[in-house]
């Protein structure tokens, strides 16, 4: 029987987003209503939430929440209720959701909070009668979440932490113990400790009913010393509660039917109108030329991402008559890196530093291929925009890159079933390989075209993932 779920984030499409979290937190309760299960989502009250989410209806208030009064508004998004924690000694910041350009040195009581309050509310419910049965924690803001709950005492309601991205684990000192209102007894590695330090996600992987991440391939990867980044033995130790379901992507937003980001509207039936979207994206970065494939990279530029290989493949990549169109902000190595790119091939390369969600559709309409060399990808949600704007992908074998793109190997190409490249080990040798395959596979236009209209034949939406979380969650309550 459906239930209700309170979800508990830090990022929530469409009100703040800093990477994938936000999207998925964001579509999670509209797929679940499709499943009957009612979700609300806990989210700090960052500046202008309220007012963006109308948020007026109080329902939940404590007087001490960590330094200062906290309050639960609720309000609405796309029809959805979205629950804000108003504390501004906590929330009312000028930078982003955890600093800017550093991170504010009491991410750790701010977070610690909001997870506080969501096992409160998942405890006591709110004050208009709502209680949920499942309590759904997103990577370490809300990771201490699942461990209040425990050691509460509470069996009633049951937790599902999920992890989007291990990289980011929550540390924070030992001596933060008592003012995180976090028991002693339970500083010990089986729940607490991560090297005599505290770590939020560790907290929700240990102590959380069922863990989950969000594809197949990088749950099975968590559990190994290359990718688990420490938490491998706790992982591995908890395989038997451990799952990974695929995101989804909003197939409204991203649909180049509709998208009104784009000037010329296609469908898999009407390729050849990429073309002026081609056209139109190589005049605006400023490229000529370009008689192979264009490629695009929308990313942060992280060396998670392998933004260094695009920089050591770029070169050979422009010879064999490819073009590149990057947009993208982070690590100053990189972008410094990028722009010497750019001056190298003047014409051939253009590049973005920025965060431009109307560029990126208009980048994914008018690419050929969109790259994606990441080192690990938990999911990774580029490569879903690209298969369904027919910019077929090349990506690492690795994460939910390597679960949702068919290789065009000689066998799926026979099969007609491959929908982009991928390439292993993630090295300059294997994606320099993987950018050559590309071009070759561009040069057969014919076999270009059905690998494009293969990709966006494929279900990218978030049906069967909201199957899944219901099964789990059903599971749970049963
Ligand atoms: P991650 O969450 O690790 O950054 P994902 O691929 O899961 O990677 O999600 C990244 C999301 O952020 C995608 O929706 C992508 O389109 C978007 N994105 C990343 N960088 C930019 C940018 N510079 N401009 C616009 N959108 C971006």
């Amino acid at each position: 029987m459906p239930g209700r779920v309170l979800s508990v984030a830090s990022e929530y499409v469409p009100l703040v987003k800093t990477g994938g979290l936000a999207d998925v937190a964001g579509a999670l309760p509209g797929a679940l209503a499709g499943q009957g299960w009612d979700m609300r989502t806990l989210l700090p009250a960052y500046p202008g939430l309220i007012d963006k989410a109308h948020a007026t209806e109080e329902v939940w208030s404590h007087l001490d929440l960590f330094g200062g009064p906290g309050r639960v508004l609720m309000g609405q998004v796309g029809g959805n209720a979205v629950l804000l924690l108003d504390a501004p000694h906590l929330y009312d910041r000028a930078g982003g959701p955890y600093g800017n350009p550093k991170d504010y040195p009491d991410n750790a009581q701010r977070f610690a909070a909001l997870s506080w309050v969501g096992a409160r509310i998942a405890i006591d419910g709110l004050s208009d009668g709502w209680v949920p049965d499942v309590l759904h924690c997103h990577d370490w803001q809300s990771g201490f979440a699942p461990a209040y709950l425990r050691f509460s005492g509470d069996k009633r309601v049951k937790s599902v932490m999920t992890i989007h991205n291990i990289a980011f684990q929550g540390n924070a000192s030992a001596a933060l113990l008592g003012e995180l209102r976090l028991p002693f007894e339970a500083f010990n590695s089986d729940a607490l400790e991560y090297w005599g330090h505290l770590s939020s996600l560790k907290a929700g992987l240990a102590t959380a009913d069922v863990i989950t991440t969000v594809s197949p391939t990088y749950a099975a990867e968590l559990m190994r010393g290359d990718f688990g980044m420490g938490m491998q033995g706790l992982l591995a130790y908890r395989a038997a509660d451990l799952t990974g379901i695929l995101n989804g992507i909003d197939e409204d937003v991203w649909n180049p039917e509709t998208d009104t980001e784009i000037a010329h509207r296609y469908s898999k039936t009407s390729l050849a109108k990429k073309a002026p979207n081609r056209a139109a994206l190589t005049a605006e970065f400023g490229l000529t030329g370009i008689d192979g494939p264009l490629a695009i990279v929308v990313s942060r530029l992280t060396d998670q991402k392998g933004i260094d290989l695009i920089v050591e493949c770029a070169t050979d990549f422009v010879a064999m008559g490819g073009g590149l169109a990057i947009l993208g902000s982070g690590e100053a190595h990189l972008e410094q890196a990028l722009k010497d790119l750019v001056k190298a091939h003047p014409g051939k390369i253009g590049l973005r530093i920025g965060y431009d969600e109307a560029l990126a559709h208009r980048m994914f309409a008018g690419g050929d291929a969109v790259l994606v060399p990441s080192r690990f990808e938990p999911c990774g949600l580029t490569q879903l925009y690209g298969l369904r704007y027919g910019c077929v992908p090349v990506v690492a074998l690795t994460g939910g890159l390597a679960d949702t793109v068919i290789d065009a190997n000689p066998m799926a190409q026979q099969a007609k079933v491959a929908t982009g490249v991928q390439f292993h080990p993630v090295d300059a040798l294997a994606f320099g390989q993987a950018l050559r395959r590309l071009v070759d596979l561009h040069e057969n236009s014919k076999n270009w075209s059905a690998m494009q209209k293969r990709g966006m034949s494929q279900a990218l939406g978030w049906d069967t993932s909201a199957a899944t979380y219901a099964q789990l969650y059903e599971s749970l309550t049963a």
